[in-house]
């Protein structure tokens, strides 16, 4: 049994967010607004976490040069794409019933190709092609560029596969076509693949070894997007602290550099100061942050830049220290308590989020009861919270049984859910009568008589439109909320506007 709840203003869900998946967004058809008149057909779906959103935004890149535009309507398509998530067993099946689907229509179109992209084509790799048959194509997370041979292959009626794991590719030098966007937010991707080894997570098999992209090619793509009017920034990867670039390579030879390398190599804290610099009226977001990777200079560098927004995203997986160990995350609890005094210290009105993983092999009443005092103590402003789902390959699967029945899961699960949704509500409430800086991305889903935009810590907020546009930063005094989102009226521009 699979079950997450996302406990996110409700138009974050929309277009939000980051590593972690937004089910709102799950299986959405990316296409591009303007074609270029390509003559075939690309219809690309994206599953999982937001590094996926943005490969899908690479891969159309790489395509329109071979001749493809992106199409949302299915039965135009001549190839169909399918950008896959392996994290959790619920992500793989719902992939396998949308390929069964493709397959189906392939019965009234023989021409289209069907193929599978990202962490699922990594993790199974051949099965898909010599078993199951169900697809043309298997292309894994560092083989995009391989693609127009890839099609060839298939042009020239034979499966073709490439699931190579890189040590360098970082897409650094392919600008992503921004896919659905609203022309306001960006992602830019900054790592790929993860050193972490979690017990529970496949991530580390399916998108390989960690390695950072050059600043140089992060900062042009900034300015890029800031040319193009776009006003707001994540910068992403599955541990965005961890980043470290000292000519290209993986983090993990670092300490084979030479001096010279080791003297110029730019870290986290860097970077996004380099970023900050460069675009001074964009907004800066960076998601996710890995407790054990988080260090103090990242959050001075926050503190000391006001165009990057106070939100961490801070996964923590559980609040027992015994678990905390067994899924090989590398702090302890009273560490991450010293990590959020330290944050709360210098960030005073910083919001911070969470992952949270239920039923966790071996894990007790009294584990449950120490990751209910964790939330307590931090009272999240927001999380993404899962039941344990075992995984193939991964650590605790061959180490550990999967010992805590469904029910015991579920029940602890909907606790963390419900303690949540409580410090949620205490968090929202304390907005009210400030003036804070609203990012205006498009209209209300509600009313479109109202803007929607994002503070800077991230929290949805809603009012009339006035005279005011799309991309404008805007003071709002928030005078009401519902659980997830602020509902304000405009008190005029912000200093950052114009
Ligand atoms: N890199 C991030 C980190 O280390 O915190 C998280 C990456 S993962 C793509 C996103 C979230 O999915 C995790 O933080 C975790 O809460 C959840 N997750 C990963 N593997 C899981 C599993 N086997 N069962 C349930 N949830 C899982």
């Amino acid at each position: 049994m699979d079950k997450a709840l996302y406990l996110q203003p409700a138009f974050m869900m929309e277009k939000y967010m980051e590593k972690t998946i937004d089910e709102s967004i799950q299986g959405s058809a990316l296409s591009l607004d303007g074609k270029n008149g390509n003559a075939r057909k690309l219809y690309i779906e994206s599953y999982g976490c937001q590094m996926n959103f943005s490969d899908s935004e690479i891969v159309a890149s790489i395509l329109s040069k071979e001749g493809f535009d992106t199409t949302q309507q299915l039965n135009e398509a001549d190839l169909v794409l399918v950008n896959t998530c392996s994290i959790r067993e619920k992500a793989e099946l719902t992939v396998r019933k949308r390929l069964e689907k493709f397959n189906a229509i392939k019965k009234e179109r023989p021409h289209l190709k069907v193929g599978v992209l990202g962490c699922m084509a990594e993790r199974l790799k051949h099965k898909f092609l010599e078993e199951e048959k169900i697809v043309d194509m298997v292309v894994g997370p560092d083989a995009y560029k391989d693609l127009p041979n890839l099609i060839q292959e298939i042009d020239e009626g034979r499966n073709a596969v490439n699931v190579i794991l890189s040590k360098e590719e970082t897409y650094g030098d392919v600008a992503p076509v921004r896919l659905n966007t609203n022309g306001i937010t960006a992602f830019v991707s900054i790592t790929r693949g993860c050193d972490n080894m979690c017990t529970f997570c496949v991530v580390p098999f399916t998108r390989g070894r960690e390695r950072s992209r050059d600043p140089q090619s992060i900062i042009q793509e900034v300015n890029d997007l800031w040319d193009k009017g776009f006003k707001e920034i994540t910068l992403l990867g599955q541990n965005v602290d961890s980043y470290l670039w000292y000519g290209g390579g993986l983090k993990k030879d670092f300490d084979k550099a030479s001096e010279m390398e080791r003297a110029t190599a730019v870290n986290f804290s860097k970077l996004l100061e380099k970023v900050a610099l460069a675009q001074p009226k964009m907004r800066i977001r960076f998601s996710t942050s890995n407790p054990q990777d988080m260090t103090l200079d990242v959050i001075h560098t926050m503190a000391k830049y006001e165009n990057i927004c106070n939100y961490i995203h801070l996964p923590v997986q559980s609040g027992s220290d015994r678990i905390l160990k067994a899924m090989n995350r590398l702090h302890t609890r009273a560490e991450y308590f010293e990590l959020i005094d330290n944050i709360k210290r210098i960030i005073p009105d910083c919001a911070i989020s969470q992952d949270m993983i239920a039923g966790f092999p071996t894990e007790t009443e009294e584990d449950h009861q120490d990751t209910l005092s964790l939330m307590e103590y931090v009272k999240y402003e927001y999380g993404f919270m899962f039941a344990y789902s075992e995984r193939p390959g991964t650590l605790a699967e061959r180490k550990l049984e999967d010992d805590v029945p469904d029910d015991i899961k579920k029940r602890r699960l909907t606790e963390i859910i419900d303690l949540q949704r409580q410090h949620s509500f205490e968090r929202i409430q304390a907005n009210l009568g400030k003036v804070q800086e609203v990012l205006i991305e498009g209209s209300s889903k509600r009313s479109d008589d109202h803007w929607m935009g994002r503070t800077s810590q991230n929290t949805v907020a809603v009012f009339p439109k006035e005279h005011y546009q799309v991309g404008d930063f805007v003071m709002v005094e928030m005078e009401d909320c519902t659980s997830a989102t602020l509902l304000g009226k405009a008190v005029g521009y912000s200093k950052n506007q114009g």
